[in-house]
């Protein structure tokens, strides 16, 4: 059984500290009424209520009260939390637990490098320094494209493995396979005749390296619809993952980016294909909302922000020739599509309208996958637990296919099934739509 944190209990000083620190207001809406436990993957795994929403709630609302000091030990609960936000959708109180857990962290950051556990300055270092960078993003995808092209990987997979000590194979089974070229698009990507609008795409920083094939498939999607693509070249990381680690200083700075990159590109809608960043997006008004030159452009930004799934299901899709896509698949609803953007019946609407497609619902489809940005990186125990209750769910379907809408949970879910030898392909909703497109010509 995994718990938080077993390490000593370090005293780091009074409560949260800066603009950031949780409202009293949004945790007292918590009854305590325990509806959420059920929900939330590390309750299931450990049975232990601070590894619950309403414990950490209370331990959150403890050190607001500043009857309780933020040790490591109680960092470490925090630490553990998914952030998968399926409490908040149990909730019958509407405690938003995301944004309380969001500002708990960022308001511990605040406190600075002293004031909190080392692991977390280097989880921002790594982000400010490398996700958030597209050049050094590259290279290291550059690094790990010669590594499976050169066929590296698949002897270490395959007859050195055996040689190799258990942890680095392990370790090693880990890196994804990147074999496909990036996505490096920019500009102009679609113009079809007559167009009915203007959209950009958020290309996004892992996204292009490692599932170029989505963006392809996305861009064609829309060009089928009649709409007009472009994605502006002075775009960068969302700082979806920067805002889930507490580093909020560093996922404003990625907002203000994003908000001048995609006004200049003057559009009626931006869409997301990756469902963090998207959740992000649209939380930009309330990320930026103490900036008074950016507040309100925030708001405005945030209001034309839409996943694809969303934006496609709104069009009459299925007007256009369909062809048959003879294949079993299941959905896994990404936390962050179903939960913090309550986005469910879009993709399934898209799935179902595709001949052929024979679709098989998971038991739990909305709950987590153990992916949650850096967590299957610096929560590696919990995060296989929750992908071994995921897979075994995905076995009973039968499927062959698994759709999703989010890298993080492709990513996941693959290291899943090749790790555990299921023969399961993962594919984004909208690349199945693309294959019926492309079918029916
Ligand atoms: S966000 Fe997910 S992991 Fe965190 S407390 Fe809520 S249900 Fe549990
Ligand atoms: S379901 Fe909502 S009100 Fe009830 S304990 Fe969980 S967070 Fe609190």
């Amino acid at each position: 059984m995994t718990t938080g944190y077993s390490g000593p209990i370090t005293f780091r000083g009074p409560g949260f500290v800066g603009e950031d620190a949780p409202a009293l207001t949004d945790l007292q809406n918590c009854i305590h009424c325990g509806f959420c436990l059920p929900t939330c993957p590390t309750y299931i795994a450990t049975g232990q209520e601070l590894e619950s929403p309403r414990g950490r709630l209370h331990l959150i609302r403890g050190v607001l009260d500043g009857k309780v000091e933020p040790t490591d030990s109680l960092l470490g609960h925090l630490d553990l939390c998914l952030q998968c936000r399926a409490c908040e959708t149990a909730c019958p109180s509407g405690v938003p637990y995301g944004r309380i857990m969001e500002d708990a962290r960022a308001s511990i950051m605040d406190r600075g490098v002293t004031g909190r556990p080392f692991g977390w300055t280097l989880r921002s270092f790594v982000l400010r320094h490398i996700v958030a960078r597209p050049k050094v993003l590259a290279t290291i995808f550059g690094l790990g494209r010669i590594y499976t092209r050169s066929g590296l990987q698949s002897i270490i997979r395959g007859p050195l493995g055996r040689v190799l000590p258990e942890k680095l194979r392990t370790l090693e089974s880990y890196a994804p396979v990147v074999g496909k070229s990036a996505y490096r698009d920019r500009g102009t990507l679609a113009r079809p005749v007559d167009a009915k609008g203007r959209v950009a795409l958020l290309t996004g920083c892992v996204h292009g390296e490692l599932y170029p094939e989505v963006h392809h498939a996305t861009v064609r999607v829309l060009d089928r619809l009649g709409f007009e693509v472009v994605a502006p070249p002075e775009q960068g990381c969302c700082g979806a993952l920067h805002s889930h680690a507490g580093d909020a200083e560093a996922a404003r700075d990625l907002a203000r980016i994003n908000i001048e990159a995609f006004e200049h590109a003057q559009v009626d809608y931006v869409l997301v294909n990756a469902a963090g960043c998207g959740a992000a997006m649209k939380e930009y008004g309330r990320l930026l909302r103490h900036d008074p030159a950016f507040a309100k452009r925030a708001e405005h930004f945030a209001e034309r922000v839409q996943d694809i799934t969303e934006f496609v299901a709104a069009q009459p899709f299925a007007d256009v020739p369909l062809g048959p896509v003879s294949e079993d698949v299941t959905i896994q609803d990404a936390c962050h599509l179903a939960h913090a953007q309550k986005i469910r019946s879009a993709p399934r609407q898209i799935l179902n309208a595709i001949p052929g497609l024979r679709m098989h619902e998971l038991d739990t489809p909305d709950r987590c996958c153990g992916a949650a940005g850096l967590y299957s990186m610096v929560q590696a125990d919990m995060s296989r637990q929750v992908l071994a209750a995921k897979l075994e769910d995905v076995a009973h379907t039968g499927a062959s296919i698994i759709a999703t809408s989010n890298p993080g949970c492709s990513m996941q879910l693959e290291n899943g099934f090749r790790r555990s030898g299921m023969r399961v392909r993962v594919q984004h909703v909208v690349e199945l739509l693309d294959a019926s497109y492309r079918a029916a010509r």
